[in-house]
């Protein structure tokens, strides 16, 4: 082949393959991350610092966080310029459910335009909670699958300990809302061993999920003492906890705290990072700390009305994750969950997005899309249809740009022989 000619057809296929991602380089720079958005959130921080009288080391410590979580609307408008009327319905809302923002989340809000922040649309509450009631308290009956105190078990291998409902934030979309209703309480330590005593007994139990409400709620000694007691089962191979402290209250990541994790490998943490806007320079820190630790870290996001439910949104969200080392793992779809109506969407929308992510970015960046099937018979996964027809003598697949290919079934007894 002519030298002129021979990377002809390469070229002509990246100019194609250019053409592909133009549609999303033309939103991308105006897509607002948790990076860009740094110089607002810094003010936000120091007003509310102020309003505090605080120093930057209350700022960094957890405990200061949680101690002055905001969850009481008189104080909530000294920083975000709320009208008499939203102020009333947060009054009525907050005598029916319980809400509260760590000051570092807060500070994420963009103040100027916070009807539409996806930060503030998670963290406050909304009229809609309590003027719609669709759905069901307990959508996946898991009161229907607790064989012991606080376990929820659904799967063979597999199970969930729920140990406390406290949470650093009360995410107005959590499965759960019906237990932050009550008081911040954690499973008593008589009801863990029996937990325990379950998990023991029970040695096809292969993989612990520690969860709640939010597993590093708990203290550090309490959270040392349940890894050590499973990590000298033999049968319980690794340990996984749920937390969205790494995005609502990355204080929480302590060395203290990464200490301990390092004793129990091998250890995985699932987080919820639901917006590209939580990924701050706040963030990256917690997860470089776990990552240190020798935590795996992957994100279980919920598909979420005007918040993510957006191809482009969701594929700039897996990016910024796996640039903190957050490898995505789930998008569930919202389950029906009384109070949260208004965040529901179809589930056309969450294959549309699945759609538009294989082929378009790493495969890394590709969580499964999940729906949870009623009565907690499970996670299902939902996909667009890659395999349109096999037989004998052909397949035809789909590929990621929609071409369809016929070719032979390629499978070992099927083979052609070649020349
Ligand atoms: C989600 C869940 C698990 C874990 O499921 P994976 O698909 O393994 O992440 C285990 N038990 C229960 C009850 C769950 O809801």
């Amino acid at each position: 082949m002519p030298k002129n000619l021979e990377h002809a057809a390469g070229l002509e296929r990246a100019g194609e393959l250019k053409s592909r991602i133009q549609d999303y380089l033309d939103v991308e720079k105006s897509i607002e991350t948790g990076f860009r958005m740094r110089e607002r959130s810094q003010k936000n921080k120091e007003k509310i610092m102020r309003y505090f009288n605080a120093k930057e080391a209350d700022w960094n410590n957890w405990g200061w966080q949680m101690k002055n979580r905001i969850s009481d609307v008189h104080i909530l408008k000294n920083f975000i310029p709320l009208q008499d009327f939203e102020v009333k319905e947060l009054d009525e809302i907050s005598r029916q459910f319980r809400w509260a923002i760590s000051p570092y989340y807060l500070s994420l809000i963009d103040t100027a335009d916070y009807r539409n922040s996806p930060i503030y649309k998670q963290a406050v509450p909304d009229i809609r909670e309590i003027q719609n009631d669709s759905g069901y308290d307990d959508p996946m009956g898991e009161a229907e699958t607790c064989p012991a105190p606080t376990i929820t078990r659904r799967y063979p291998d597999r199970l969930i300990i729920n140990v406390t409902n406290q949470c650093g934030m009360y995410c107005r979309h959590c499965q759960r809302r019906r237990n932050f209703e009550q008081k911040d309480t954690h499973a008593s330590m008589a009801n863990l061993v029996l937990a325990l005593d379950y998990i023991r007994n029970n040695e096809e139990i292969r993989d612990v999920l520690i969860t709640g409400g939010d597993a590093l709620m708990l203290s550090n000694s309490v959270l040392d003492w349940l890894l050590s007691e499973l990590d000298n089962m033999e049968h319980v191979e690794i340990k996984r906890l749920g937390t969205r402290t790494p995005v609502t209250l990355p204080q929480r990541i302590t060395p203290e705290l990464c200490a301990v994790l390092a004793r129990h490998d091998p250890l995985y943490i699932n987080t919820q990072f639901n917006s590209p806007m939580e990924v701050t320079p706040e963030a990256k820190k917690a997860c470089d700390r776990l990552v240190k630790a020798g935590v795996v870290l992957g994100n279980q996001a919920v598909l979420l009305k005007d918040i993510n439910d957006n191809a482009h949104i969701m594929k700039k969200l897996n990016q910024e994750l796996l640039k903190i080392r957050v490898r995505p793992y789930y998008i569930f779809h919202a389950k029906q969950v009384k109070g949260t109506a208004h965040f529901m969407t179809n589930i056309e929308t969450g294959l549309d997005i699945m759609e538009k992510l294989r082929g378009y970015t790493s495969g890394l960046a590709i969580p499964t899309y999940i729906i949870n099937a009623p009565h907690g018979f499970g996670k299902t996964p939902l996909l667009p249809n890659y395999m349109l027809a096999l037989d004998d003598e052909e397949l035809t697949i789909r590929t990621w740009e929609n071409r369809v290919i016929k070719c032979e079934p390629m499978e070992p007894d099927k083979m052609k022989s070649g020349f």
